[in-house]
């Protein structure tokens, strides 16, 4: 078979530890074999990050802007144990927060179902899909560690000088003080991606903060969604046959176990964080998870929603066996494959990137899976596969399906 061709560059983020020794696997048996792969390297491993003082990082994600579409394999967010192993200049930011700073917009997550890996909640029978706000909160604040007694205030000031001013608290005694913000703008687009992506799979949009208990911050959040829902979506949804529903988070979450799936749950950032690991391992496994994040500009970021799963690497790195599973990594790749096919008008490419997305569901259902998998899965029989093999396993299916 001829490689397909490519007119457009994606663009490539490396990362790191086991992610990264994946990552190489997959271009090397399942892209490089089949596609001229035409792509924008950005090595975004603590090491190089350290190299270039995390300058690439913003480099890829201006990439991205340029481009439209990227590939992200999962990156150490550096702590401080971190910085002493890697001997790092400065406990740098977390690359997808700084990607998602510069891109702005939603990331879109949802299960990957397959046959015979069913669902911890035996009620639900479709994907919950969540949309977490990729902006502000927790990711981009400013902390104090306060010393000993004093007041904390917190204070906006005005281009032309004047000031609002509120007393957090007056301490009389060592503590702690966090400032969050986030920006209408930000919110604005993020409603109408979560009411666009809800129409585009015909599913019910939910929405849910704290605006009992936050009355001027989350309601900011909830009256954005409502006055976009009401001024642009209304009628779009009415003629859908799917529904707006706004609740407060704590309600929301007890719902969601009783439903049948099947909707979007659109989540402020933290929520959506916490929320989507806990989703993905109801669901299965956190490797059976697609995860796209999506710009107003209409810029795509596909990406796996686990971490660099450092307990394998460290036994790789002992030349131990590892069995670590690569489905959200390869998903990614066939996600970003896709947008671009579809975006340059190349329809071979987007169709390559779905045959390996059923080449990798088919490997599973016949059994043969990682050991993340084996351990939940109720297919008759199962074979557990290292990570190298597995891949290979997903190439012999793919082979059968482009003859
Ligand atoms: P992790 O990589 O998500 O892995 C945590 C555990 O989940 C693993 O030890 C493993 O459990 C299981 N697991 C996760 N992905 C798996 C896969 N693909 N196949 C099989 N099992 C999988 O989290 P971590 O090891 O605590 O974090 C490592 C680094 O990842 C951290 O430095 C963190 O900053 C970073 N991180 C990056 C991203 C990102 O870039 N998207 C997201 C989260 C975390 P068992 O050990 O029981 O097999
Ligand atoms: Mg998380």
């Amino acid at each position: 078979m001829e490689k397909i061709q490519m007119t457009t560059p994606l663009v490539e983020m490396d990362g790191d530890e086991m992610t990264r020794v994946i990552w190489k696997m997959i271009k090397d048996e399942l892209i490089l074999p089949y596609v001229d792969l035409k792509s924008e390297y950005y090595d975004l491993g603590l090491k190089h990050r350290d190299e270039t003082d995390d300058q690439v990082t913003a480099d890829a994600a201006n990439a991205n802007l340029k481009y439209g579409v990227s590939v992200k394999c999962a990156t150490i967010t550096p702590n401080p144990a971190r910085v002493e192993e890697y001997k790092l200049k400065e406990m740098y930011k977390s690359p997808n927060g700084t990607i998602r700073a510069i891109l702005d917009g939603t990331v879109f997550r949802t299960p990957i179902l397959v046959r015979g890996i069913d669902p911890c909640v035996k009620n639900w029978k479709k994907p919950i899909t969540i949309a977490r706000h990729a902006y502000g909160d927790v990711y981009r604040n400013a902390e104090i560690r306060v010393p000993g007694a004093g007041k904390a205030e917190i204070v906006f000031t005005a281009e032309d000088g004047t000031k609002i001013q509120e007393t957090i608290f007056d301490f009389k005694g060592p503590g702690i003080i966090q400032g969050i913000h986030n920006l209408d703008s930000s919110i604005e687009s993020f409603a109408r991606s979560c009411f666009t992506y809800a129409l585009a799979l015909k599913e019910d949009l939910w929405f849910a903060t704290k605006d009992t208990i936050s009355k001027t911050y989350d309601r900011d959040f909830k009256e954005i969604f409502e006055k976009i829902y009401e001024e642009e979506f209304t009628d779009k949804f009415k003629e859908a046959g799917i529904t707006y529903f706004y609740t407060l988070i704590d309600d929301a979450v007890a719902r969601i176990m009783k439903c049948e799936g099947g909707i979007v749950w659109a989540l402020k950032n933290y929520d959506g964080d916490v929320l989507s690991d806990m989703l993905s391992s109801a669901f299965g496994s956190l490797a059976m998870m697609t995860s796209v994040l999506v710009s107003p500009s209409g810029a795509f970021e596909f990406e796996a929603a686990h971490g660099t799963v450092q307990k394998h690497y460290y036994k790789y790195l002992k030349g131990e066996q590892t069995s670590t599973n690569s489905v959200a990594t390869i998903f990614a790749w066939t996600g970003a494959l896709k947008k671009r096919g579809d975006l340059d008008g190349n329809p071979e490419l987007s169709d390559f990137a779905m045959k390996l997305e059923k080449a990798v569901t088919d490997t599973i259902e016949s059994g043969q899976m990682t050991g993340d998998l084996t351990l939940i899965s109720t297919l008759p029989r199962t074979v557990k596969l290292s990570t190298l093999d597995f891949i290979k396993a997903v190439r012999v299916n793919l082979d059968a399906s482009l003859k």
